[in-house]
């Protein structure tokens, strides 16, 4: 049976301190959550604003299962696609000021079919080298050439393009080509099979794609997005922007990454999650309607999957309404932040240059981090040690994110704790 060699598998990542394990949630989300039966202060979950928990998309959320029930039913393209899901793409299209939006069930799914329904054997992708794993699986699944650049070297990025415009000549499109779109088995759902087997072949003449995180998720720094939208313009690319820790939380009224750094162009490509600030479930996509209505025809993820429960979206019209509202809980994070790291100096880990949410303590070794994460545990407070291949070999680190719903005595409760771990 191959199942000794998993065991050995699972035994050398014990070995290494890399393995994975579960904890068992009994609460709500939020900064006090109750874990086999113990009560935590936790700094780990992505609930920025703290809406998670929010009595307005509880109650959004009933409402919308009394008037839609619970399951979608089917796919989008079938006849899951709900009214309240039409109404949330054209609100969130408004809100980051896109032409149109689309939904995803989650933002890796989001990020598989527009890097799969944009460009395929043909074309590159030119990726930073510290995006999230949705983007990279996207890439390889997509089939294009990657290029990776070093994590915001735009300098480096700039050479890529420049090199790929010089030796990136047009392939003329052929059969094979034509059939990379869907390199994968499965069968499209009933009423979907004709459209896909009439779709014309698809003419692929060297796109370029640029991806990255906006806030990049386990360092809590931003990407150079003015810098890298330059780049496009200069040598014809799309910018695909994963603003997945952004968005509900930067630029006016929680807008994201695009309204903070004040950039639009119809060469941007915008995702942004709805599981993390907007505390719900989900993602979506937002950009020109013929980019919108590709995915329609094209992502694989899109089209082969689901529909979320419609009262997920009555919860998400809700949250919409608390983010665009939420001026005071961005200010109270941001007080946060500033705090945390004031509190976090004089210890032997490095605080990494971060001014989000996200502030990790760059430890190094796997065990120690972990070890870490144990004796804050012991002492009640929860907070995440990650570790390769989430980080880069020896950048094992404890993630830190704070949210709207702690307390400044939360915070310096943590600060104390670490304090307590060196002496
Ligand atoms: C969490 C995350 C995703 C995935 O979003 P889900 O909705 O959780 O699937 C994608 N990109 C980044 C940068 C993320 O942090």
């Amino acid at each position: 049976m191959p199942y000794t060699e998993l065991q050995n598998e699972l035994n050398q990542r014990a070995a290494l301190g890399l393995l994975r394990q579960r904890s068992i949630l009994q609460s709500a989300q939020s900064p006090h959550i109750v874990v086999d039966g113990k009560s935590y202060l936790s700094f780990c979950s992505n609930d920025y604003l703290g809406l998670a928990n929010h009595p307005q998309l509880i109650r959004a959320l009933q409402q919308g299962a009394e008037q839609y029930g619970v399951g979608a039913g089917a796919a989008h393209l079938v006849s899951g696609h709900f009214h309240s899901h039409h109404q949330l793409e054209l609100e969130l299209a408004t809100f980051v000021d896109k032409p149109v939006a689309l939904l995803f069930s989650t933002g890796y799914m989001a990020n598989l079919g527009v890097v799969q329904a944009l460009v395929g054997k043909d074309d590159t992708v030119f990726a930073d080298k510290f995006n999230h794993a949705s983007l990279n699986d996207a890439m390889l699944l997509s089939r294009a050439t990657v290029k990776r650049y070093r994590h915001n070297d735009v300098t480096q990025l700039a050479q890529l393009l420049k090199q790929s415009n010089e030796h990136g000549k047009y392939t003329a499109p052929d059969a094979e080509s034509s059939h990379a779109r869907f390199p994968l088995s499965g069968s499209p759902p009933e009423g979907e099979r004709d459209k896909v087997s009439l779709r014309e072949p698809h003419v692929k003449c060297g796109r370029k794609l640029v991806i990255t995180d906006a806030v990049f998720s386990m360092d809590g720094d931003l990407a150079l997005l003015p810098e890298l939208l330059d780049l496009c313009e200069q040598h014809d690319a799309w910018l695909l922007i994963d603003d997945a820790h952004g968005f509900g939380v930067f630029g006016k009224q929680g807008r994201g990454s695009l309204s903070h750094f004040g950039i639009t162009s119809k060469r941007i490509i915008y995702m942004g999650t709805l599981g993390k600030a907007a505390g719900v479930f989900g993602a979506f996509v937002a950009a020109e309607q013929i980019v919108i209505d590709t995915l329609v025809n094209h992502a694989r993820s899109y089209i082969y999957t689901t529909a979320t429960p419609p009262a997920l979206a009555n919860a998400l019209l809700a949250s919409l309404q608390l983010i665009a509202n939420g001026d005071a809980l961005r200010a109270h994070l941001q007080s946060l932040i500033s705090q945390l790291r004031n509190g976090l100096r004089g210890l032997p880990w490095a605080v990494m240059p971060s001014a989000t949410a996200i502030q990790p303590l760059l430890v190094g070794d796997n065990q120690a981090a972990l070890n870490m994460s144990n004796e804050l545990r012991e002492r009640g407070i929860w907070v995440a040690a990650i570790r390769p291949p989430t980080v880069p070999q020896g950048t094992a680190r404890l993630r830190i994110t704070l949210s709207a719903a702690h307390s400044a005595a939360d915070v310096t409760r943590l600060a104390v704790a670490l304090h307590e771990l060196v002496a």
